[in-house]
């Protein structure tokens, strides 16, 4: 089969070293790709994977692309393009596609959309309101005590979410939000949450319309530096399997999320074909969902994806065309560990261009693999090209060994200002 990938972060370079392992794979293209997915070779034949100069929001241009070279199935790694409609353009021009139609994708591009769908059909979440108008928004702030997480209702780089801890700092929040429009248009409208406190994991289901299958756990590690201070980012590492649920709570758990959503899908004749990924909080009274996203983690896929034993192209094909009830995930029993290498300042303003030294040392290293995000490869060298620009994953029998391994290639690489957590996966250590 011929693929397109779409996407250049971590995430889409899992998903490429995946991708390129099954004997399926005869061709793999990915748009635009990074300096570490032009580096990938298909099992197969160890034909390159070829990056193509076209950015994952560049829906015309992928379009032409794809009736030029007609790939057997295209696969979308971020949100943006799902939210644009990618899969319904493709599927009216005659071409296949994995991940959800942009009906679907309202689960992660409208939090109003989601929040009413939770209450529509019975699915635990912290209580909450839409509002369109500031004022009303901070009279329910002001019933929460303040203590709430006010959200853009739209997309905004996984950044438009702000915690409060008072009525002041809520009615700031709502007016940067709502009134300076500091996350754009997707400001327009506001959800508010009460503040849930727990610990938060990370939750993946592979669906295929009618079916969901429910991956292990994973924790994700938000905040910029260690002990989770600092502030919110894309992710700074992740680790797989979580131990924060037990097999028996991970069951209890699919019966009061994955069934309800399942049915809720069904009613409404929402035909979701992709990664369910929604974001929860285990509080006192039970698990409860922050928020759904509706495409693979980034890094939750790098530590999912060093851990699954199915062919991927497979597994996709089977989600894009109905068939999962005929699949069984399997997993390695081994932990997978991921620890993100970012720019200096990020997730605020970073250089780029600086020269990452150590990558052929580290790529010695067993059971490790380098995943690239933001990096390029103008010459020569290898430099930096976004705020996050490694992640650095390892697997093992256990998650000391696997997080001592990450550490020890992450110690091998070097560029100028890089930043890394020191801590991920520590909560779940004994
Ligand atoms: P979201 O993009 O909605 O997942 O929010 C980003 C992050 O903000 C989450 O990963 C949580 O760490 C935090 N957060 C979101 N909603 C809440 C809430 N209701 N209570 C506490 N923390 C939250």
């Amino acid at each position: 089969m011929k693929l397109l990938v779409i996407g250049s972060g971590g995430r889409e370079h899992a998903l490429v070293w995946k991708l390129a392992q099954s004997p399926h794979a005869t061709r793999l293209w990915c748009a635009p790709g990074n300096a570490g997915i032009a580096a990938e070779r298909l099992a197969r034949d160890g034909a390159a994977v070829e990056c193509v100069a076209i950015g994952s929001e560049g829906l015309p241009e992928l379009l032409a692309f794809a009736q030029e070279h007609r790939p057997d199935l295209t696969v979308v790694g971020p949100d943006n393009p799902l939210s644009l409609g990618i899969v319904d353009l493709f599927q009216k021009n005659g071409l296949r596609i994995w991940g959800p139609n942009q009906r679907a994708a309202q689960f992660e591009a409208s939090k109003a959309f989601s929040q009413r769908f939770m209450e529509a059909h019975g699915i635990p979440t912290a209580r909450s309101g839409t509002f369109n108008d500031p004022s009303e928004a901070k009279k329910f702030a002001a019933t929460l005590g303040g203590r709430c997480a006010v959200k853009a209702d739209g997309l905004a780089l996984g950044k438009g979410v702000l915690l409060t801890g008072s009525v002041s700092e809520a009615e700031r929040a709502v007016d940067e939000i709502m009134v300076s429009r500091a996350f754009g248009a997707a400001g327009a409208r506001v959800v508010i949450q009460e503040f849930l406190e727990g610990m938060e994991i990370s939750l993946h289901a592979i669906c295929d319309g009618s079916t969901a299958k429910l991956f292990p756990t994973s924790q994700d590690h938000k905040r910029a530096l260690d002990g989770d201070q600092g502030p919110n980012t894309g992710g700074m590492g992740a680790y797989s399997p979580a131990p924060f649920l037990s097999e028996e709570d991970l069951a209890a758990t699919r019966k009061q999320i994955l069934d309800p959503w399942l049915r809720g899908c069904a009613e409404e004749g929402v035909d979701f074909r992709g990664i369910l990924y929604p974001g929860v909080m285990l509080t006192k009274s039970g698990p409860k969902v922050l928020e759904f996203n509706a495409r693979f983690g980034d890094p939750e896929a790098q530590v999912y994806l060093t851990r699954l034993e199915n062919d991927l192209v497979e597994l996709l094909d089977a989600s894009a065309s109905g068939t999962l009830a005929n699949v069984e995930l399997k997993w390695s029993r081994n932990v997978s560990v991921c620890v993100v290498m970012a720019s200096g300042g990020y997730p605020g303003a970073y250089a780029k261009g600086k020269v990452i030294r150590g990558l052929g040392h580290a790529a010695q290293l067993p059971s490790t693999k380098v995943f690239h995000a933001g990096t390029a490869r103008p010459g020569d060298e290898i430099v930096t090209s976004g705020g996050r620009v490694l992640g650095v994953t390892a697997w093992a029998a256990d998650l000391a060994s696997a997080r001592a391994a990450a550490y020890a290639a992450v110690a091998k690489i070097r560029f100028d200002g890089a930043q890394r957590r020191g801590d991920i996966g520590a909560k779940a250590l004994p």
